[in-house]
């Protein structure tokens, strides 16, 4: 309890002086100005209350997601050829990363792409699917409920960290993979239409160990408009990350 208090202190301070304070003022100017961005979320802070808690929105956008961009401007920093392709190709040939700075790639620019969408397929009301998307995953999965019941199982089965996606693919198909750590199916060729974190920092604060509960009130924030624009531009091949 006692330290529950420290720490909800700590990161209320924190938040008061928003970005600058996460890494200080010179660490923000670096990773500011390195070829990798973050971007701020595409609405408020507790658009997504009641289901998932503005304060996790804060601390997961400013400080996580803000800590994996950092990490990989810091190393292209010393690696410029980094910067010269988009991210979703470096994590589509991580072969082709150097040895020396590979697992930092793959989990930093993993992390990097994973919450960009993460943040764009959320802020929405949830509810039943909408459009084209509606019917690719009556099709794919035989309907709404039944996706919802396999990814929720998929998601509570992941062991420690990760993530539990839908891939799409140019037909239109769709189908689920969930991954460990910060790993993206952009790494073996495939598109993301969308995809819920698993990781404890994605709920703690609110849910604690019940993970399962979180995987369930997740879907009520999916913005489904979102998602079926993905879904139109993985149709045209133009989806990235
Ligand atoms: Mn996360």
């Amino acid at each position: 309890m006692q330290m529950l208090n420290r720490r909800t202190l700590l990161i209320g301070t924190a938040v008061v002086g928003a970005y600058a304070s996460v890494r200080g003022p010179d660490a923000f100017a670096q990773a500011a100005s390195g070829p990798f961005k973050l971007e701020p979320l595409p609405y408020a802070a507790d658009k997504n209350e009641p289901h998932v808690d503005k304060m996790t929105m804060e601390i997961h956008h400013g400080k996580h997601h803000a800590a994996y961009v950092e990490n990989l401007n810091k190393v292209a920093k010393d690696n410029t050829a980094l910067a010269e392709k988009p991210l979703h190709e470096i994590l589509a040939n991580l072969k082709n990363v150097p040895d020396a700075i590979r697992t930092t790639v793959r989990n930093n620019g993993g992390g990097h792409a994973n919450h960009t969408m993460f943040w764009q397929v959320m802020g929405g009301e949830g509810g039943e699917p909408s459009g084209a998307v509606a019917a690719a995953i009556k099709e794919s999965f035989g309907g709404f409920d039944k996706l919802q019941s396999e990814f929720n199982a998929a998601g509570g089965r992941v062991f420690g960290s990760g993530w539990v996606f839908v891939t799409v693919d140019k037909s239109g198909k769709l189908a689920l993979v969930p991954k460990p750590n910060q790993d993206t199916p952009i790494m073996d060729g495939q598109m993301v239409l969308f995809g819920n974190d698993v990781w404890e920092h994605a709920y703690y604060l609110k849910y604690q160990n019940r993970r399962p509960d979180y995987l369930k009130a997740w879907w009520n924030v999916v913005n489904w408009d979102e998602v079926n624009k993905r879904f139109a531009a993985a149709k045209e091949g133009k989806l990235t990350i």
